[in-house]
Formats: structure tokens, C-alpha cells, sequence
């Protein structure tokens, strides 16, 4: 007898919001650890306000 239950295909629909988290968590990451005002286009104002994360993260930074 088997008692292997076959795999239930998940609907992409069901993956779309764990998605655009993991998007906006990439995007997050790459603001706090490499945005130096170029693509942000907020000077250094997101590097000074995230600077204490980046060093908690050990980015390089100064
Ligand atoms: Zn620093």
C-alpha cells in the first residue's frame, strides 16, 4: 500500500504576495546597504538616515 501522498501544485497566484515582499525586501536591502543618492535621487539624505543599519549590517561605509 502507499501512503506517499503526491505534491499539491501551488497556483502561482497563492506565491504572489511572498513575491512582492522578497521584491521589496531586495529593494529595501539594496536602499540601506548601497544607495548613495544616485538612484535614490535623495542626496545623502538615505545614507545619513540609514547609517547607523549599515553598520549594523558590517557594510563598509567609512
Ligand atoms: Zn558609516
Amino acid at each position: 500500500m502507499n501512503t506517499t501522498a503526491a505534491p499539491t501544485p501551488v497556483p502561482v497566484r497563492d506565491l504572489l504576495p511572498a513575491i512582492v515582499a522578497a521584491a521589496a525586501m531586495l529593494v529595501l536591502l539594496y536602499l540601506v546597504q548601497f544607495d548613495q543618492g544616485a538612484v535614490s535621487q535623495t542626496g545623502s539624505f538615505l545614507h545619513e538616515l540609514v547609517h547607523d543599519a549599515r553598520h549594523l549590517l558590517g557594510v563598509p561605509c567609512h
